[in-house]
């Protein structure tokens, strides 16, 4: 049990131990005394507290240095990767321009759609091999192109209704169209053909190659044994033989076997490459090493 009692200086606090007497001034004294020891600890803490928060300052500006110094360290590696590129990239633009010029003094396009190497591998057959290539092979249409009737290959005979083979392609063209040689070579036949072709002719080419027309005209343009250069009149298309109307029935062989004339039609100097992976029965290595062996003896 507690009590308080105020006197006029004094406190009385009694209890079953029996009263204690505390004078005001003792009280103060002690009010003081307690408020200055409070004071001193508040500021030692503080003070520690400061010291605490002043280290922590530090470490983070120290963090805070150490990262611009990394920043720059980074920056600069950049700079260098970025020059590298650069330089890089210049270097591969130089590579390209001496390609294009040589491409340009070759006469090719320049095909920035093909990849470097496939534009280097081009360059193997020199500007003068290619016109050399496309002079003596056939290519492009012997006619004006007005679209293909029939195809190449196995079909159902239009007109004795069993499967066979299709050794030519035909090409749809009016009676009286002019054909023209597809490439360089000599007139092996031009004459009737009592076998369907009617009147056709065969021209040889280089390389082993031949190229056959029928159901001609009959006029005699070209005779056996005349040469005949690329782009060269040799006769107009008919309807001669046995034939559903008029159309330019065109073979392409190789020495003894038919092959796809399409390939033949669609060549250009632009398509040799594809050309060349298209028609796998002639072996066009062997050809391109013997065209490259005749060009390095010729220099000799
Ligand atoms: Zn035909």
């Amino acid at each position: 049990m507690k009590k308080l009692k105020a006197h006029k200086f004094t406190i009385t606090i009694t209890d079953v131990n029996g009263s204690r007497h505390f004078h005001l001034s003792q009280i103060i004294k002690k009010v003081a005394l307690y408020t200055i020891l409070f004071i001193l600890a508040f500021l030692v803490f503080s003070a520690f507290y400061i010291d605490y928060l002043n280290g922590k300052v530090t470490e983070i500006s120290n963090k805070r240095e150490d990262l611009i110094q990394k920043s720059k360290e980074l920056e600069k590696a950049n700079e260098k990767m970025q020059e590298s590129v650069a330089k890089k990239a210049e270097e591969y633009s130089l590579i390209e321009n001496k390609i294009a010029l040589f491409e340009e003094q070759l006469g090719l396009d320049s095909e920035n759609n093909l990849t470097l190497n496939a534009r280097l591998d081009k360059l193997n057959l020199t500007n003068e091999q290619q016109i050399g290539v496309l002079l003596q092979i056939p290519n492009g249409y012997p006619i004006e192109n007005r679209g293909i009737t029939g195809n190449y290959g196995w079909r159902d005979h239009p007109v004795l209704n069993r499967k066979e083979f299709h050794s030519g392609i035909d090409l749809r063209a009016p009676i009286g169209t002019p054909i023209y040689a597809p490439a360089n070579g000599v007139v092996e036949f031009s004459s009737y053909n009592s076998n369907g072709y009617g009147y056709m002719i065969i021209l040889v080419h280089n390389f082993g190659f031949k190229t056959v027309y029928a159901h001609m005209t009959r006029k005699d343009v070209v005779q056996p044994g005349e040469f005949v250069t690329k782009g060269q009149l040799i006769g107009y298309t008919g309807n001669t033989g046995v034939s559903t109307g008029p159309h330019l029935h065109y073979e392409v062989r190789f020495i003894n076997k038919t092959l796809e004339p399409l390939y033949f039609l669609n060549l250009t100097r632009k398509n040799m490459d594809k050309f060349f992976n298209q028609e796998r029965r002639v072996p066009w290595q062997s050809l391109i090493k013997a065209i490259s062996t005749q060009a390095s003896q010729k220099q000799q």
